[in-house]
């Protein structure tokens, strides 16, 4: 039996040429946060946690003198422990999206010493690869909002994508005129998501749900705030267009408070953030017994990008069919320099489709000189 030696945080950082805004955030950097962990006979485990880095990285250096000397197949022991030992204070945020860094890594080490891809230990692989939609659309600083969100989508549609998403919640109105354009742009045959990443009151969000839905939109994401679970249920029935939400809701018990008041159709679990494999096994599994649909949220580096494909690789047909209805992966194509440059071997997309890594474990191995090109200099 080998054992858990050293864990290790790696802040990845990049002054982003051209700042970017969601309805609820600013980015001017981008900022990620690796985790490497290493057993006594050499195999490392890689991780990512989702959100702040830098307080990511300073819980995980607390966590680390519970992780030493620990059995790294040891995974569901290790979840609980980490989650027990900061539960008073740390039911969600940050300490769940520190504990999903740790799985995702001991994962990755457990597929390494049983020679299987995550997918497999997971219960098995529904399909090799996986269509991708387009996540990007922000607004940007110093140009015409709507003309330079239609140039963008364009070019996704050029590069192959089938699916895109447009960041929505700033302004009502504009917001309406952004996705009139943009269908009008793409056309009839792109799915189109709207995501307002928690901007409008519920009064806005219906408004903006009954209005938009002549232009076919797939989902509504985060229409409102992700605390308020009773006005996500208003909008879900007082507008027609399936509402979405997940990627703030950390840990089973928020995933389940979400599931059971009817918040959402689509549940959207980061791998990274509601508490790595083993917690994201559950969630799928809770939302499928409740006829909810999943559809991971992804937002990182390509460790994550590895996480979620293993992770959506194991998602079970629901309902089992001829023709399944398959999940669609979330690809981030914003300026992050080092998404890609962390892997020695990129995970790209081809035509709108992203193929399910086979090998070990994550199934990617990582650019050293690229972390330390792109580590964080305070
Ligand atoms: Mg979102």
């Amino acid at each position: 039996m080998t054992l858990i030696s050293s864990v290790q945080t790696h802040i990845l950082d990049h002054k982003l040429e051209t700042a970017f805004e969601s309805a609820s955030t600013s980015f001017n950097r981008r900022q990620h946060l690796l985790v490497e962990i290493e057993c006594e006979c050499g195999t490392v485990g890689w991780g990512e946690c989702l959100g702040p880095a830098l307080i990511n990285a300073a819980i995980i250096d607390q966590m680390r003198g519970r992780l030493i000397g620990k059995n790294p197949l040891d995974t569901e022991v290790v979840w609980l422990d980490l989650y027990h030992t900061y539960r008073d204070q740390g039911q969600r945020g940050v300490t769940v999206t520190a504990i999903s860094g740790i799985d995702v890594a001991l994962w990755d080490i457990k597929g390494k010493l049983l020679s299987q891809p995550i997918s497999i230990l997971l219960g098995g692989r529904f399909r090799e690869s996986v269509p991708a939609y387009a996540t990007g659309a922000f607004r940007r600083e110093g140009v015409d909002r709507i003309s330079d969100v239609v140039a963008e989508v364009l070019r996704y549609k050029n590069e192959g994508f089938h699916a895109i998403k447009l960041k929505i919640g700033f302004n009502a109105d504009e917001d309406l005129e952004l996705i009139r354009q943009v269908r009008d742009a793409v056309g009839p045959d792109m799915r189109v998501m709207i995501d307002a990443n928690h901007g409008y009151d519920v009064t806005e969000a219906v408004a903006i749900g009954r209005a938009a839905s002549c232009y076919n939109i797939d989902w509504f994401e985060e229409p409102v705030l992700p605390e308020l679970l009773d006005p996500y249920h208003d909008v879900r029935s007082r507008q027609p267009i399936p509402v979405a939400g997940g990627e703030t809701w950390h840990a089973r018990w928020a995933m389940k408070a979400a599931i059971e008041a009817r918040a959402v159709d689509i549940i959207q679990p980061d791998v990274c953030g509601v508490g790595g494999f083993s917690e994201f096994k559950r969630v799928v599994d809770h939302a499928q017994m409740n006829g909810v649909r999943v559809v991971p949220h992804v937002w990182g580096t390509g460790v994550q990008i590895a996480a979620s494909l293993q992770a959506i690789a194991a998602i079970p047909f629901s309902p089992y069919r001829r023709e399944p209805l398959e999940p669609i992966f979330e690809f981030d194509r914003t300026e992050n320099p080092f998404r890609q440059a962390v892997l020695k071997k990129p995970l790209e997309h081809q035509r709108g489709t992203m193929k399910i890594p086979d090998s070990p474990g994550l199934g990617i191995e990582i650019c050293r000189e690229s972390l330390e090109h792109f580590k964080y200099k305070p």
